[in-house]
């Protein structure tokens, strides 16, 4: 990657600044998945391992700057991370001031302070050069890892960073930019992009820019009977975003130019109700009235895993029905193992996709499983991500 990692820096004996990504899920004052806490302790334990006095900083939800809220407190994850660091991390309610920049202070070498919520502190959202000062007070030297908050503006994202000489990335945000880099600029072919999930809408940036890269585009979901509709097929009372018609067409056709694959499902699932209505199979491709579809159909599932084992990378973002219902999940973890075995890179963005992906048990098969949702998606539009761009340039 061409910025300049962790590894860039002299940890030894200095406070670090660590920017991590611990929004996480809580019940009951117990984080119910800690995947964004695992994935950022590689970064974590080298900065520890290198004799570094780490701060950990981070948002969780979404409170609004009014200080303290105990639904939004970072203590469930303080407690989470004492598994792995033991007595070696505190804990500070404060986000800045005196009482934390002393904290901050006290730690010695291989020791943590975890800071509250980010967000307790308006400036957090408002790209504060105030409050990055104060934070800038906690720290000598500054780390990023925080990947899913990088399409974000954020204070300690975007503006914190500058006031340090060299703002660097961690490990988790250059193995997710060695992914998407390579799926995007340099990827072995046959190449194929499965989308689906809720809108058109939502994707068009990401079907546009993937449009001018792959050999073939795979789409199921929600998404599907729009662009079923534009074609003329009879969708039923399915998901459509009458708006977005036009656009479809015109996907298509600027597929169709560049030679591009654009492949629709064949069959469906499909039910008069989503909550315990019939389920049927559609004959072919179109719906029949009073029924909408809800995943796709066996036939479907047979076509896209064909062109799936044929691929050498594979991008997906979108599950490819209701996934969250049982009778409706056949097609997502259908596509979510076929992935899984194919001999090729494969990538999956988007929060549903990547919980889709944990639920079929196949995590680990899948070359990379990001963990930033929107920012994978920005990432997949073709866009820059803020946080990312502002770090410093490795020196060659
Ligand atoms: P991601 O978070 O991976 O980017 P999205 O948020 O775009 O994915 O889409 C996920 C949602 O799409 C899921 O909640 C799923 O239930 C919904 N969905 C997929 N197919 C359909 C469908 N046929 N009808 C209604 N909702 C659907
Ligand atoms: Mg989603």
């Amino acid at each position: 990657m061409a910025k300049a990692t962790i590894k860039d820096l002299e940890l030894k004996g200095k406070r670090v600044f660590i920017r991590v990504d611990f929004n996480v899920p809580v019940k009951n004052g117990v984080v119910t998945d800690d995947n964004r806490i695992v994935s950022a302790l590689p970064t974590i334990n080298f900065a520890l391992e290198h004799g570094a006095r780490v701060v950990l900083a981070s948002h969780r939800g979404r409170p609004e700057g009014r200080g303290f809220e105990e639904e939004y407190s970072m203590r469930p994850v303080y407690l989470r991370l004492k598994k792995d660091f033991g007595d070696n991390i505190f804990y500070s309610e404060k986000v800045i001031g005196e009482e934390v920049v002393t904290k901050s202070r006290e730690l010695k070498e291989g020791q943590l302070l975890l800071i509250e919520n980010l967000r307790f502190d308006r400036g957090e959202k408002k790209g504060d050069v105030e409050f990055a000062r104060k934070l800038r007070e906690l720290s000598d030297l500054y780390v990023n890892d925080a990947f899913g908050t990088c399409h974000r503006k954020d204070t300690s994202v975007y503006v914190l960073p500058t006031l340090f000489e060299k703002p660097v990335a961690g490990f988790l945000i250059e193995k997710e930019v060695h992914y998407f880099e390579n799926v995007l600029s340099n990827p072995e072919r046959p190449y194929i992009a499965i989308l689906g999930g809720a809108k058109v809408s939502d994707k068009i940036p990401v079907i546009e820019n993937l449009l001018n890269k792959v050999d073939a585009i795979l789409i199921g979901g929600a998404m599907a009977y729009t662009f079923l509709k534009a074609k003329g097929v009879d969708i039923g009372k399915s998901i459509l975003e009458l708006d977005m018609i036009e656009l479809a067409e015109s996907l298509m056709k600027k597929a169709e130019k560049k030679g591009v694959d654009f492949i629709l499902p064949v069959d469906h699932v499909v039910t008069d109700k989503v909550e315990n209505g019939t389920v049927e199979i559609s004959l072919g491709e179109s719906i029949k009235d009073g029924f909408l579809g809800v995943d796709i159909g066996p036939e479907t599932i047979v076509k896209f895993k064909e062109k799936i084992k044929q691929s050498k990378t594979v991008v997906w973002n979108g599950p490819m029905g209701i996934f969250e219902i049982e009778e409706f999940s056949a097609g997502t973890f259908a596509i979510a193992g076929a992935i899984a075995e194919c001999q090729c890179t494969s990538v999956v963005g988007g929060g549903d996709s990547a919980s889709a992906v944990r639920k079929a048990g196949v995590l680990d098969k899948i070359s990379h499983v990001s963990t930033g949702g929107g920012a994978s998606l920005e990432y997949l539009a073709g866009k820059k991500l803020p946080g990312i761009e502002v770090l410093a340039e490795k020196e060659s």
